[in-house]
């Protein structure tokens, strides 16, 4: 629960509604809401929570001071922002990709 709301404040979203699972998603992720099973971030997710321009760690404590940031939002799949399912490592039942 706490790792989840971390999570908001470092500006990441809920991958999808309550339920089910997506195809990049399920109950297990950290930022999945109504679960009690959380146990992994994404290295999209990760890279979120380091470099996006809305992460408290930036906007509020200046960590990267002097260094770029990002503004990449849960669609974002570029050079600059790794899409959000992006694994560098399996997690559950997602193999790495
Ligand atoms: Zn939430």
């Amino acid at each position: 629960m706490l790792s989840h709301e971390l999570g908001h404040g470092l500006s990441l979203r809920h991958p999808s509604g309550c339920g089910g699972s997506t195809t990049n998603f399920n109950a297990t992720n950290v930022m999945w809401p109504c679960s009690s099973t959380r146990a992994f971030l994404s290295e999209g997710q990760i890279f979120r929570a380091h470099f996006n321009s809305s992460s408290s760690i930036n906007n509020l404590y200046n960590a990267r001071a002097g260094q770029s940031t990002v503004a990449c939002t849960s669609a974002t799949n570029t050079a600059e922002c790794p899409a959000l399912q992006r694994r560098l490592w399996a997690d559950g039942t997602y193999p790495a990709n």
